[in-house]
């Protein structure tokens, strides 16, 4: 069994990490001689007050930031035309004011000199001319006519980073009539999604603020940083929370969390089947919750005897004794304790067995009774905005022809409305199970995202049309045919959003500075090019309008604070849902599912091993974010590209001196689908099965000249899988070699 040697007091006092950090935080404090403080008067339920007034031209704008998905609430101070600073908006109800590094440093992607300042055309290898936004439409709506008569609408497929507008580009291709949008899901959250919705019949998340025993399976609050979770766990643990963070490497996470755990990669799922076999054994679940909530407990009873701390510390490298306390003190804690369901990490998507891991933590969260428990989990159901069909116009039909990928189908019932984007670049090599000729790319980067970036960029060759929308020349955006420049999130309005009772609103603090625009003005003219103009004969604001109007608002009134609190009663039920609790087959938490059993997974979890087993000098590549950057967006501004230029490979000091590799050699990495060449940082603080590497680096587009060639891309190097059940792409089903070069 590997224990690490290394003590993250030693870690920390190291500083890689906390040291990168603290220069984050001077680089962003900008000093704004003249603007007055944004001093409170924000309110969250009025039209009264406005945010600080600021001298002669100077103005503050409420917004929302974009430089990751969590919309933390921002002030952007204006002065003279020009975006100068962005503090967090204390009114805020999610982050409350605080902004994280990339928060901060948003103007520095609006003025980016590299960004898109026009549509652009291909015109050879790498090469682009600037073009109007009419000749733009103009040469890709017949394109797409003319495709679609040719091998029917679902020869095109649309693929992105869902965000506000996602509800318009689903429009678009209802319209176009064809079922593939796709997107990010199966390369972060599928496996998760599928475990929960599988057991609670939606994905719970977590009261941080309050939880009292938090355990994170590779989740990693601190690099992955959506700012709101993390002041409420900062808060928790303050008030004496205990964290107990299980993953192979030393993350932000760990280094700051009371227990770190360092795991086998890949074997979370036996480290929760033993907490349960714990925790049933010794009757320290929550037996009155068990029997009002859910189904299935005998059977999961039965499964879990096999899981014993023993059986587990063979599998996880975590020693038996740890596993029984760890059990016992989660269940001491209980109601207010929680594992987290996660995003991308262990349960996300990562391993083949990510569903069962999931659904393992699901199970344990249950025997809990923590949901709806303060410090608990939380399955809420969102604030219900207005019908906007009213102002759309026609409804489209619904596409005939089947998604090219089968998710939702016969195949893949669990995978309905997550996709897989992974198997795009084989369907379209292969031309199975029909002809794709068409791609639409919107706030996403495939080929830096998904697995095996060679064989994207293979597939982007044989279409005959490749349509980037994006703020910036994105590695997917230079194999385009033409690129359409989105206005950035601080030139624009977007559709508003509820968070918990209260309604945001994105809303330009400028003007757009180039000859963009936002994304559904880009749609719409799209439409009106490809023939289905019809379906977009409306503005933004009569959409948001019609999305406020059962509250008496309107956009022009949210304008002002940016973001009201309003009320409204719980939403009726829908028909049929009355007697059902949770919208499960059996109306009931299910830990033993009728939906896994159906798809042909075992109805309780049980242990399945990763799908590939690290030995001699093949290690298994494992990914993350770390909190400068998100995915791949942020690595060319210039405030995050000062903190952190370039990824580094984590390789454990004992396997790194095996292989005559020294901190900071050159190394490459080579897979069975690709090589790159990075960086070593040789560590205690991984294990030494595992090799990591912080995703979103190795940038391949001259365009973007400050990130262009920094660091390495783990897309390259990540074979094409689809994970059971879910559809995931299982990316840490990698095996690499390294080896010095330099
Ligand atoms: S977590 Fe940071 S980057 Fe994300 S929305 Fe909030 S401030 Fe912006």
């Amino acid at each position: 069994m590997w224990q690490p040697k290394l003590s993250r007091r030693r870690f920390l006092k190291a500083g890689a990490i906390t040291g990168a950090l603290a220069v984050g935080s001077s680089l962003l404090r900008q000093p704004v001689g003249g603007l007055a403080e944004a001093a409170g008067g924000v309110s969250g339920s009025g039209l009264a007050t406005l945010p600080a007034a600021v001298a002669g031209s100077e103005k503050v704008i409420p917004s929302l930031c974009e430089m990751c998905s969590a919309k933390c609430g921002i002030l952007a101070y204006v002065r003279e035309g020009r975006v100068v600073k962005i503090e967090g908006n204390p009114k805020d109800p999610q982050a409350a004011g605080k902004l994280c590094a990339r928060g901060s440093a948003g103007m520095k992607t609006l003025y980016d000199p590299d960004r898109l300042k026009s549509p652009m055309k291909r015109v050879g290898e790498g090469k682009f001319d600037p073009i109007s936004w009419d000749q733009a439409f103009q040469e890709i709506g017949p394109k797409l006519k003319e495709l679609k008569l040719q091998y029917g609408p679902q020869t095109l497929v649309w693929a992105a980073h869902p965000e506000l507008p996602a509800p318009l580009e689903q429009r678009f291709m209802a319209a176009f009539g064809s079922p593939n949008y796709t997107g990010h899901a199966p390369t972060c959250y599928s496996s998760r999604s599928v475990a929960y919705q599988a057991t609670y019949g939606g994905v719970p998340g977590v009261d941080y603020q309050n939880v009292r025993y938090y355990i994170a399976p590779g989740r990693n609050l601190l690099g992955g940083i959506k700012n709101p979770e993390v002041r409420k766990i900062v808060a928790a643990r303050k008030a004496g929370a205990k964290i107990v963070v299980l993953d192979p490497r030393m993350s932000e996470l760990a280094m700051w969390a009371d227990e770190w755990l360092p795991i086998r990669p890949g074997t979370d799922g036996a480290f929760m089947l033993a907490l349960m076999h714990v925790i049933i054994k010794e009757k320290l679940y929550d037996a009155e919750f068990v029997a009002a909530k859910t189904v299935g407990f005998d059977q999961l009873a039965a499964k879990v005897q096999e899981y014993s701390p023993e059986w587990a510390e063979k599998i996880t490298d975590i020693p038996a004794a740890t596993i029984t306390r760890i059990a016992r003190e989660l269940a001491q804690a209980r109601p207010a304790a929680a594992v987290d369901p996660c995003w991308h990490a262990a349960f996300g998507s990562q391993y083949y067995n990510s569903v069962q891991g999931g659904r393992a933590a699901a199970c344990l969260n249950a025997l809990l009774g923590n949901l709806g428990a303060k410090g608990g989990l939380i399955l809420g159901s969102p604030l219900k905005l207005g019908d906007p069909t009213g102002v759309m116009g026609p409804e489209p039909p619904k596409p005939t022809a089947p998604r090219w990928d089968g998710a939702g189908g016969k195949e893949w019932p669990l995978a309905k409305g997550l996709g897989m984007i992974q198997t795009l670049p084989l369907r379209i090599l292969e031309g199975k199970p029909y002809p794709i000729k068409a791609l639409i790319v919107s706030h996403l980067n495939p080929i830096r995202s998904c697995p095996d970036s060679g064989k994207f960029i293979q597939a982007l060759k044989q279409l005959e049309l490749v349509v980037t929308i994006d703020i910036q020349m994105n590695d997917t955006a230079y194999h385009s045919h033409y690129v359409l420049p989105e206005s950035t999130y601080l030139e624009r309005f977007d559709p508003v959003m509820a968070v918990g009772p209260t309604i945001v609103l994105r809303q330009p603090a400028v003007a757009p500075l180039f000859n963009t625009k936002p994304e559904e003005e880009i749609i719409a003219g799209l439409a009106q090019a490809a023939g289905i103009g019809q379906y977009f004969n409306f503005t933004l604001e009569q959409y948001n309008n019609a999305l406020l109007a059962p509250f008496g608002i309107t956009q022009e009134q949210l304008k002002a604070q940016g973001q009201i609190k309003v009320n409204q009663k719980p939403t009726a039920p829908e028909p049929g849902e009355e007697s059902k609790e949770f919208k499960t087959p059996s109306g009931k938490i299910e830990l033993a599912s009728q939906a896994i059993a159906s798809a042909g997974g075992s109805p309780v979890p049980v242990w399945e091993p990763p799908l590939v087993k690290p030995q001699g000098d093949k290690l298994r590549l494992i990914q993350g974010h770390v909190p400068m950057h998100t995915h791949n967006t942020t690595q060319n501004n210039a405030y995050l590209h000062a903190l952190m230029p370039e990824n580094e490979l984590w390789i454990h000091t004992q396997v790194a001196a095996r292989l005559g590799i020294r901190d900071g050699d050159l190394v490459e990495v080579t897979s069975e689908v690709g090589k790159v060449r990075i960086k070593a940082k040789v560590t205690e603080a991984i294990h030494p099965e595992a090799v990591f590497m912080a995703h979103g680096f190795g940038c391949s587009s001259p365009y973007l000249t400050r990130t262009y060639n920094r660091g390495a891309s783990g897309a390259a190097l990540i074979p094409i899988l689809v994970a059971p059940l879910s559809g995931a792409a299982a990316q840490c089903e990698t095996l690499v070699t390294v080896r010095k070069v330099g």
